[in-house]
């Protein structure tokens, strides 16, 4: 049984890793624990690229995130206060820029890009829906699966309510990301058979339904630390869905420097608690570790052809 871990989703480029981003990437290869970095934007996507050369095991996707298509969200922990590390510019997708981060080193993957309605409007849901396709058609081009990041809007009754949508409507991210993909990947064109490589849902918190439909045209589902709280099925239901997600479509994301899983919740996240994830996911499904992890590290190497 292969012991190795693989966290498919990390943001060690972002600036939370600035004073000590070399130690914790050794400490993730120390312990069989190989990361894919995640640009979020361009130069945030070549730090990303620039990374992988200093590293066996250590892999990078190209991208503009949802909400870097608007100026208006920023997180400190990923682009550093008063723009001193990375500016988020409100940023429009140049395919062909983006193309040229290839040379720079090892891309596995296009994104994350997708669609973020967490703080919807409709005129950044437009924005968003021209990066994604320009990111699909980018993945065509490269034959690379796409990286993809699916956010709904908080249901009207939970924390937060529907503050954040003036348009009061509710949509479903998952089911949008879906038909996009539908409509513009290739692989998509030639029918169902060819589509291993379409790419992979990070930090899923969709329905099984959402699920269920992922799967069946070949994009992969990725669980993060969240699985480890206590279970909020009216928010999601991670149970059911990890039951049901068949082993052979399951991968484990970080998406460190946010969301640590249990017991490290609550402090900076880093790639080598992937293992408390996969632990998760082996419990809920009734298996044991090792035999997850494997799977899990096949199914990464099988989509990122690594
Ligand atoms: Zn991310």
């Amino acid at each position: 049984m292969i012991k190795k871990y693989i966290d498919i989703h990390a943001h060690t480029n972002f600036k939370a890793f600035n004073e000590d981003r070399d130690a914790v990437i050794r400490r993730a290869l120390d312990n069989d624990t190989w990361v894919i970095n995640i640009g979020t934007q361009y130069d945030t996507s070549k730090k990303a690229v620039e990374m992988t050369n200093e590293y066996e095991g250590v892999f990078a996707t190209i991208g503009l995130h949802p909400i870097h298509t608007g100026a208006s969200y920023h997180d400190e922990s990923e682009l550093g206060s008063e723009g001193k590390e990375f500016i988020s510019r409100g940023e429009i997708f140049d395919k062909e820029k983006y193309k040229e981060l290839i040379k720079l080193g090892k891309v596995v993957g296009i994104g994350e890009c997708g669609l973020d309605y967490y703080h919807m409007d409709e005129e950044s849901i437009e924005k968003q829906k021209i990066a994604f396709i320009a990111q699909i058609e980018l993945a065509n081009e490269l034959d690379l699966p796409l990286m993809l990041h699916v956010r709904n809007q908080p249901a009207p009754d939970i924390q937060g309510g529907l503050a954040g949508n003036p348009t009061g409507k509710t949509h479903n991210a998952y089911f949008d990301v879906y038909e996009l993909i539908k409509k513009h990947s290739k692989l998509l064109e030639v029918g169902l058979p060819t589509i291993s490589k379409i790419g992979v849902s990070h930090f899923f918190a969709g329905s099984i339904e959402d699920m269920k439909r992922f799967v069946e045209i070949g994009i992969y589902i990725s669980f993060a630390g969240p699985i480890t709280y206590k279970p909020k099925p009216e928010i999601c239901d991670y149970i059911g869905v990890i039951k049901e997600t068949p082993l052979d479509m399951i991968l484990a994301d970080t998406d460190s420097p946010y969301v640590a899983p249990v017991p490290h919740r609550g402090t900076r996240n880093e790639p080598v608690y992937i293992r408390e994830i996969v632990k998760k996911i082996a419990e809920i499904k009734g298996l044991n570790e090792e035999e997850v992890a494997g799977a899990i590290f096949v199914n990464a190497q099988k989509l990122f052809n690594l």
